[in-house]
């Protein structure tokens, strides 16, 4: 280890616990926020962003949220999370929706537009020794469509997540037991495991992978990955079960908890450029890995978060159960 490397370690040491406590206090808030919106959703609640995928009055208010807590905390850290105030300074409704969403729920502080725009442009940070990355809603989606989505909160040191907090608002503390009251919260930290809360914060138990489930779970959206592919890699792997299609970052919930001993998501074919957000894989990566799992791209190389906002030296991603992924990246291989 390199003597900048271990300085920002005992640095990030200094404060662990407080950063855990920070980012998990954010995202029940954010969640609590997401839940209200969906419950109250008028169509002008969404939009298209430029690149044509949909944004909601719960994304900027998710992390407006976030943000502005991390920011109060620990004014000095970098943050990038998917959303900019842009859009939102371009439609003056939308920004009122959002200020008092974000209101709502800032007990002690004023959200006035403008604090909301600064807040939610916190998350314009860069990548550095170390940085926060967010998904204020991933799987936009799925949120629209009432199923899952995903408030995905990781911390990075020296390009290892040391930290992810993911909150599954819809996502039943186990899949097999429909319980009247969805919602779920992962937290994972480095060296100490993964584990499962409920949404309103009560800790559940610590999770494990299995070694001996055998099912596979994919994006419920088929232009996000190769379903085609990813059901041949399946049989060859002897896996018989329909996949799970689900949306967001709940997929490495699911494999962490042992649901799934496998998530793929190969590159679509159709969108051959496409590179995959840091922030829609920090905090899955390690809720998988923290509970004994692998998660890699899909030709085995480690997943590289300091290119960017996107991983531009990864294709597609492999996490499993760490028992199966020598044979998944084999029978990936032998395509
Ligand atoms: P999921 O719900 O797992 O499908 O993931 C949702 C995320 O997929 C969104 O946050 C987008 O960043 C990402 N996405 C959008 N287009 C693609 C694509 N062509 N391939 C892979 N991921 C994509
Ligand atoms: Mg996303």
């Amino acid at each position: 280890m390199t003597n900048q490397k271990s300085s920002s370690l005992m640095a990030e040491n200094r404060q662990p616990k407080a950063k855990v406590q920070t980012a998990i206090d954010a995202v029940l808030k954010a969640i609590q926020l997401c839940e209200q919106v969906q419950a109250e959703m008028v169509p002008t609640d969404a939009v298209q962003k430029t690149d044509r995928s949909p944004v909601t009055v719960a994304d900027f208010g998710s992390q407006a949220l976030i943000c502005k807590a991390i920011g109060a905390a620990f004014p000095d850290d970098a943050i990038i999370a998917e959303e900019s105030a842009q859009a939102l300074q371009e439609n003056a409704p939308l920004l009122e929706r959002v200020t008092d969403y974000v209101s709502h729920f800032s007990e002690g502080t004023t959200a006035t537009t403008e604090t909301v725009c600064e807040w939610i442009n916190r998350g314009s940070g860069e990548v550095g020794p170390s940085f926060w990355t967010l998904d204020p809603i991933d799987g936009t989606k799925g949120f629209l469509r009432r199923d899952q989505y995903a408030i995905a909160l990781a911390y990075i040191v020296d390009g290892v997540v040391q930290l992810g907090v993911l909150g599954c608002p819809n996502l039943p503390s186990r899949l097999d037991v429909p319980e009247p009251e969805r919602g779920c919260l992962f937290v994972a930290i480095r060296g100490q495991g993964t584990r499962l809360y409920t949404k309103t914060g009560e800790l559940l138990e610590r999770v494990y992978v299995s070694e001996t489930t055998h099912r596979f779970a994919e994006s419920f959206e088929s232009t996000h990955g190769d379903s085609d592919a990813h059901g041949k890699i399946a049989n060859a792997l002897g896996i018989t079960e329909p996949p799970v299609q689900m949306d967001s970052q709940a997929k490495y919930g699911i494999v962490s908890r042992g649901e799934a001993s496998l998530y793929i998501r190969l590159p679509n074919p159709a969108y051959p450029d496409y590179r995959e957000c840091i922030w829609d894989h920090a905090a899955g990566l390690i809720v998988v890995e923290e509970a004994g799992g692998t998660v890699t791209d899909a030709n085995g190389a480690p997943l590289n978060f300091l290119t960017g906002k996107r991983m531009h030296e990864n294709r597609g991603i492999v996490a499993t159960n760490g028992k199966l992924h020598p044979h998944v990246l084999k029978a990936l291989s032998n395509r």
